[in-house]
């Protein structure tokens, strides 16, 4: 899905604006997408990656990835490789890999101007107090006692404040704007505070740390950033970023401009590094990259194509406002790609032995198996046939009704690859389960052998598996990780209650041996049973995680 066959979204048309009025040149376009590296990407971030990496990439400018890094309680290196492994693999590259931290000197000097302009003051009251005094948004606030400090005291106690000569908590630098603005934001926000804490980056050598709006713009100014795209809770910190521009920028510099869009929330899930961290500490998930998790990196593990997530970003596009995206068009992109490059193969999950009464015991034969129909470079290999093999218990019924298009006694199916069989008989254990199914087969009705007989239609077409040569593989079966579709705006109720207990079943299968060879992060699709990709944690053996089920399958079953 090409970018330019679309009608333009809101953010395209304010670019095409910008560059017909002359705001900005083509060539100085530049976009970033500013992760705080304080948790795993998830699929609300691959939104905003594939938005701004795809203005880059339809602008042909370049993409800057920026860590948002100024809390160092939360921030760690292990999130800033995740971070760029996971945009990497979604495939696209950047221009510059550029750190906030790296500029918190320019941070700090500007801090100084600002001071110096008496735009800025060091306040001595505790955080309620501050707090107390921001006012309503009907409300004026009210001035704090520090805020006509002297500039020579304002820049002594900042220096002082920067050479850890102070604790946390009892000094603050705020930006002396207007404490009657009718955006609460401009009422003399905070834009340093103490914290004596190691920064992953920059270790000891900070005890200050500049808060996000006084560090965003600024980074982006000093990127020469033309669109900064954020979500709308940003939108009333839009005055206070081109405040900060005004007091700051040279003339001649490019200036930033800020722009919102809608954060995107999706069924069934969180979207919100915080609640995804909590889902990992109290190890309901096993991992940041648990298969169950939205994050990039589980979306990875359990099979999904980085293309199926960009084509589904394209056509959830961006919206002006927040709206639940239903996460079954996510699984419909997956399958649309799996279609296309899975490859083939046959294995059983739940097994009911079916004996061919009239195949010569201890004979085998390779069957010849198509690997992708919608791919002939993908070619074919030979599956074993023998007189006893393996099919889905709810393939058999003894008596079923008329439109019942899987075997029952007395009627035919084939077997996929393989022949025509019939039913003959039985085999009930105490409770009247049925244990075994007798069936003949048709000698002249093998696939490919260009008899009559193999061209012969039947209503059903079964996957099975040869019992002697069959290879078990661990797999797991993942259902929703949430039984409520929007599970964190529950009144009363923590998004934990509606924790799935049934979101993973693991099961035995039983497949055909080719798949014993099966390299993580592979993905095929186990006929009629849905897409299994190879843990990319599998040891020794593989382990297929299921990617997804199938909607739809080479043969119709039943009308229903
Ligand atoms: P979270 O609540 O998950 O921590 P965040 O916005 O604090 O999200 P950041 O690391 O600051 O996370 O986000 C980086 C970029 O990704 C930001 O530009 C942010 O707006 C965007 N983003 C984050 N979540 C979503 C979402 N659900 N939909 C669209 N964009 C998102
Ligand atoms: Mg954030």
């Amino acid at each position: 899905m090409e970018a330019n066959k679309r009608s333009l979204n809101f953010i395209e048309i304010l670019i095409e604006e910008d560059l017909k009025s002359k705001a900005y040149a083509q060539e100085s376009l530049r976009f970033r997408f500013p992760p705080e590296p304080n948790g795993y990407l998830h699929i609300g971030h691959a939104s905003s990656i594939c938005l701004n990496f795809g203005l880059g990439h339809k602008y042909n400018a370049p993409v800057n990835l920026r860590f948002d890094d100024t809390n160092p309680i939360k921030e760690e290196q292990e999130y800033v490789d995740a971070i760029k492994d996971d945009v990497k693999w979604l495939g696209f590259s950047w221009d510059k890999e550029c750190y906030a931290s790296d500029y918190f000197e320019q941070l700090y000097q500007w801090a100084e101007a600002l001071i110096q302009k008496g735009l800025a003051y060091v306040d001595s009251q505790p955080s309620e107090a501050i707090a107390a005094q921001k006012g309503t948004p009907t409300e004026a606030g009210t001035d704090s006692p520090y805020r006509e400090r002297s500039t020579d005291e304002n820049l002594k106690l900042f220096r002082e404040m920067k050479a850890g000569e102070h604790p946390e908590g009892s000094l603050v630098l705020r930006a002396k704007i207007d404490m009657n603005s009718s955006n609460m934001l401009m009422r003399d926000p905070i834009i340093y505070r103490i914290m004596h804490k190691p920064h992953h980056r920059t270790e000891d050598k900070w005890c200050i740390y500049p808060m996000y709006d006084w560090a965003h713009g600024q980074s982006d100014y000093i990127e020469q950033i033309t669109h900064s795209l954020c979500t709308l809770e940003f939108v009333m910190h839009r005055e206070l970023y081109d405040w900060f521009l005004d007091q700051l920028m040279k003339d001649g510099d490019l200036r930033p401009k800020q722009r919102e869009f809608a954060r995107r929330n999706f069924s069934h899930t969180v979207v919100s590094k915080r609640k995804l961290l909590q889902l990992v500490e109290n190890k309901v998930v096993d991992g940041w990259d648990d298969p169950r998790m939205p994050t990039i990196s589980g979306m990875r593990r359990r099979g999904y194509p980085p293309q199926a997530i960009q084509n589904f970003a394209e056509t959830i596009g961006i919206a002006k406002r927040e709206n639940l995206v239903d996460l079954s068009l996510l699984e419909f992109h997956v399958r649309e790609e799996l279609n296309r490059t899975a490859n083939r193969v046959m294995a059983v999950l739940d097994p009911l032995k079916l004996v061919i009464t009239n195949y010569p015991e201890g004979q085998e034969e390779w069957l010849e198996a198509e690997n992708n129909p919608e791919d002939e470079s993908a070619g074919y290999r030979k599956v074993p046939f023998s007189r006893e093999l393996f099919i889905e218990q709810e393939d058999f019924k003894e008596e079923a009704p008329r439109k019942f298009f899987r075997l029952k006694l007395g009627g035919e199916v084939r077997l996929k690859n393989g022949y025509i069989i019939q039913a003959t008989d039985c085999v009930k254990d105490v409770d009247g389960n049925v244990t075994e199914v007798h069936a003949t087969y048709d000698p002249k009705s093998k696939s490919g052998s260009g008899t009559e007989e193999s061209l012969r239609k039947v209503k059903g077409t079964l996957h099975w598996v040869s019992v002697a040569h069959a290879y078990q593989a661990q797999t797991k079966l993942y259902d929703r990780l949430f039984s409520h579709e929007s599970p964190d705006t529950q009144k009363d109720k923590d998004f934990m209650s509606f924790v799935n207990p049934q979101s993973l079943q693991v099961v035995t299968a039983f497949c055909e041996p080719s798949l014993k060879e099966a390299k993580p992060g592979q993905t095929f699709q186990f006929q009629r049973l849905g897409y299994f990709t190879v843990d990319s944690k599998s040891t020794k053996e593989p382990i297929f995680n299921r990617t997804s089920q199938l909607r739809d399958t080479w043969a119709k079953l039943t009308e229903d």
